[in-house]
């Protein structure tokens, strides 16, 4: 991997190579922000050319010395990863593992330069392994980088964070995704456009994805949002309970369900195609945007953003859908009289 390769993270990068022209690299590397936005590819061609024999003008590795044909071979016994350990829903980092980690760092690197250890993601640390490894930190043994990633500095303790050099990566533009996404899934614009939406400006998260999965789950969404509209309520609580149910798939559904009635808005603003994210489905954009108008829309947009909302203060799922299913129906069309009587039903 190498600097060159790398997409966006341009400040990142440019650090780095500042470190490595100087030769003054912090001990320490705290790589911050979204999953798949690059952090374990810019640690790998950071490691790469800490290491090369022959490193470029530009501080990015040569891809020829052997050091990196190690790198290339995915066996350079001088770049470890730490990752959470045993099944489970909640696998964690163990101090036996960070323990092994002071073992080794006390010995010089085996092949190149420097030692570079990756712990990723920093969070899965339990409270032990958190603490032993506050003293490597403390006492960096020399010709040793660790590099720790996390989505956020509050998944870490205070003095965990304070002990290591930030370095804030960004979601990448969407463009840039879409445009990834097109050349190295051979997808279309329309699909590689629904795909990075979905997906914020993670590239990696996006690529590992199936699309054709995510448009079914689109038509899903779609035919569910629909039965929240027939004119029984019973049916629409027995969804709301199934929702609940479905754990992080709720999310999904209202990411898609949010991205769809965004481009509703987009429309019923008089904003242009190329703004849309369902590109795919314009014509039933169009006629569905015709049919609610305007009011319904925003007002169904705040019912999607309040169910998130809601949904991460850890209240009760089910009664937050419940909840969203009476706003989503207060907000139909023929909304004075429809909302009465949902109302009448609930309550
Ligand atoms: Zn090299």
């Amino acid at each position: 991997m190498f600097f060159r390769d790398l997409l966006g993270q341009e400040r990142v990068i440019s650090f780095l190579r500042q470190g490595l022209a100087s030769g003054q690299m912090p001990h320490a590397l705290l790589f911050l922000g979204p999953e798949g936005v690059g952090k374990e590819s810019t640690a790998l061609a950071l490691a790469q050319a800490l290491n090369c024999q022959e490193r470029r003008p530009d501080q990015d590795a040569c891809g020829r010395c052997q050091s990196c044909r190690l790198f290339a071979a995915g066996n350079h016994p001088d770049f470890w990863r730490i990752r959470p350990e045993g099944e489970g829903v909640n696998p964690q980092i163990k101090i036996e593992q960070i323990r092994e980690l002071r073992r080794q760092t006390g010995f010089a690197p085996f092949a190149g330069a420097w030692r570079v250890v990756l712990l990723k993601p920093a969070a899965a640390m339990n409270e032990a392994a958190a603490n032993a490894l506050l003293k490597t930190l403390e006492e960096p043994p020399p010709h040793n980088l660790l590099i720790l990633t996390a989505s956020g500095e509050r998944d870490l303790l205070p003095t965990i964070v304070s002990r290591c050099r930030r370095l804030v990566f960004q979601a990448l533009p969407p463009s840039l995704v879409v445009q990834q996404l097109q050349a190295r899934r051979g997808l279309s614009f329309e699909a590689a456009t629904l795909m990075a939406a979905i997906h914020g400006g993670s590239l990696g998260l996006a690529l590992a994805a199936e699309p054709a999965s995510l448009v079914a789950a689109r038509e899903q969404m779609l035919s569910e949002l629909a039965g929240l509209d027939e004119p029984e309520y019973s049916p629409v609580l027995a969804w709301a309970a199934a929702q609940a149910k479905k754990g992080a798939e709720v999310e999904r559904f209202l990411l898609l369900a949010q991205l769809w009635y965004r481009d509703l808005l987009v429309l019923a603003s008089q904003g242009g195609v190329a703004q849309l994210i369902n590109q795919d489905r314009l014509a039933d954009l169009r006629q569905q945007q015709g049919r609610i108008g305007r009011e319904t829309i925003l007002r169904r947009l705040e019912a999607l953003q309040g169910l998130q909302r809601q949904l991460r203060s850890n209240v009760n799922v089910e009664l937050a859908l419940n909840a969203f299913t009476w706003h989503w129906r207060q907000a139909r069309p023929a909304a004075a009289e429809a909302g009465r009587s949902a109302a009448n039903e609930l309550w």
